[in-house]
């Protein structure tokens, strides 16, 4: 149950009701409104204060992340970049930092094609312990230089709440991996540290269970979430991952999250990720994350689905032309 307060209310009736009546009960302030999340329900339902302007009892699992209480979508802003608006904002860039040329090269051909934002992974979630880790906190050290140098704002994975000093020093947006996307202790800290979060949806969850992970994150006062389709684990070995379209868009629906695909691991393969990319963005995905790498078949991670320079060069100039024909720009 949500509890929309008045601005600057005196809630301290408020607090003891909740408590007394035995639930628990979390006080935020996020876009600009204070509210009080408090649960279970039926602990709460009959509660009325003065202090509160509205109640909300969303539908399904998740509160803060629902648009029944905040109709108006949610703006990422990540150093200007503005992902939720009009534009289709792309981030683009290497699977994982290999070394200083490769990500510089590869920086200043993604902003030559129109990207707005450098991704590229410093600390990289392999399936084997045998395969390239990254570069780790050297690998910050460098997409932060490239940053600097192209002024791409940089999006990069963290897998430990412990590296976090390092990703406030050197990254703009924390990407939170497949992986990971439910590693609780994980999403609380990416919430504290109050960093925009691009938040992957997990290979095996529901829409609902993806929405519940920004939860997490929203719970600590940060609201600045984007959430990320990037293929879910089904029957079907033509890709590799399915894409979930439909999942994408109803998740938009229930939230007020800007949503974001990549269109890289599901495909698994470089000649599909054209058609995955114009697919999301014809389905109102407000942000695409694309791997790029100068030489894709020498890559040291996910070398197959990599696009070229000149491949993303010609996917952004589709992109541009879809995003106009649907009343956005790219
Ligand atoms: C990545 O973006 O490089 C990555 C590892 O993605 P995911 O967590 O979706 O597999
Ligand atoms: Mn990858």
């Amino acid at each position: 149950m949500l509890f929309i307060l008045k601005k600057g209310a005196d809630w301290s009736t408020l607090k003891e009701k909740i408590s007394s009546s035995g639930a628990s009960y979390r006080y935020l302030n996020l876009y600009g409104k204070e509210l009080v999340v408090a649960w279970p329900d039926n602990l709460v339902e009959t509660i009325v204060d003065p202090s509160v302007e509205m109640k909300v009892k969303p539908k399904r699992p998740f509160q803060l992340a629902s648009n029944e209480w905040k109709s108006d979508p949610t703006i990422v802003d990540v150093k200007g970049v503005k992902i939720g608006d009009r534009k289709v904002v792309v981030a683009a860039g290497p699977c994982a930092v290999e070394d200083e040329e490769q990500l510089m090269t590869t920086a200043k051909e993604v902003k030559r094609a129109g990207a707005s934002l450098l991704r590229g992974g410093a600390f990289k979630p392999r399936t084997s312990p045998y395969s390239f880790q990254g570069l780790g906190v050297k690998g910050l050290e460098l997409l932060r230089r490239a940053s600097d140098e192209t002024g791409l704002p940089v999006v990069t994975e963290i897998m430990d709440p412990r590296h976090m000093e390092y990703f406030k020093r050197y990254a703009d947006m924390l990407q939170i991996g497949a992986r990971n996307a439910q590693n609780f202790d994980l999403l609380k800290e990416a919430g504290r540290s109050g960093m925009p979060v691009l938040l992957k949806r997990g290979m095996g969850n529901t829409v609902e269970e993806w929405i519940l992970t920004a939860e997490y994150i929203l719970s600590e006062n940060n609201g600045s979430v984007v959430l990320c389709e990037r293929g879910i684990r089904t029957f079907e070995k033509s890709t590799r991952f399915t894409i979930d379209i439909g999942g994408m868009v109803s998740a938009k629906l229930q939230t007020h999250l800007p949503i974001c695909a990549d269109p890289s691991h599901p495909a698994g393969k470089r000649e599909l990720v054209h058609s995955l990319a114009l697919a999301a963005v014809a389905a109102g995905a407000d942000m695409l994350i694309v791997e790029v790498h100068p030489r894709p078949e020498k890559a040291l991670s996910d070398s197959e689905q990599q696009l070229t320079p000149e491949q993303f060069s010609l996917l952004m100039q589709r992109i541009k032309a879809l995003a106009e024909a649907l009343g956005r720009t790219a």
